[in-house]
């Protein structure tokens, strides 16, 4: 195996990686009970994200599920009864084969000895688009899911691989409380940190 970090051979991320990677506090978006993510979309850890996203390298997934499920649990989440993810869209998955949001939740979910479950769609009329390229208020007015009524009464954990804005976090938070789960925690890989910390 080698390092999706800094490509040495051996665990990935290796010890010298996860040394580098920055702690990270997201603010906890409206709507949502807890909100944790493992280190700073920035530097190595910026190179590992899109290792996974990007070139389908699976490598760093058992850590980065352990680091998520390990800050999840110290939030103290009342209860957790399901793991769900912020879907990509249906053309982005149809390109890459693969959805990394979901392949992070399954793992977390399993860690965590949760369910998991596809319980959010994106609306099809406005998040066809990708998000890359547009700024934080074009994307926010984009981003709307559709969640499904199995949500009802549940706490449910969604998972996300890297919180920017928190506009899709904020989004998913809302379409489960409309159809009536009755928390929302949120956990995230990386976080986006504001333009002054790059
Ligand atoms: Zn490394």
């Amino acid at each position: 195996m080698t390092c999706a970090g800094c490509g040495g051979v051996g665990a990935s991320p290796c010890r010298g990686c996860i040394h580098k990677l920055i702690p990270a506090k997201p603010p906890c978006p409206a709507g949502v009970d807890s909100c944790a993510a493992a280190f700073l979309f920035t530097g190595v850890g910026r190179t590992l994200i899109s290792s996974l996203k990007y070139q389908n390298q699976r490598q760093s997934l058992a850590w980065l599920s352990s680091a998520v499920a390990q800050l999840v649990l110290a939030q103290n989440p009342a209860r957790l009864d399901v793991v769900t993810w912020v879907p990509t869209t249906a053309r982005r998955r149809r390109s890459r084969g693969y959805d990394q949001a979901e392949l992070l939740a399954r793992r977390v979910a399993r860690r965590l000895r949760v369910d998991s479950l596809g319980l959010l769609l994106p609306q099809p009329s406005r998040s066809s688009a990708s998000q890359t390229g547009l700024n934080a208020a074009e994307r926010y007015e984009r981003v709307a899911f559709r969640a499904h009524r199995k949500a009802v009464g549940l706490s449910v954990l969604v998972i996300d691989d890297v919180i920017t804005t928190g506009a899709s976090i904020e989004a998913a938070a809302a379409a489960l409380r409309s159809v009536g789960a009755s928390q929302v925690h949120a956990g995230a890989a990386a976080f986006t940190p504001a333009p002054a910390d790059r």
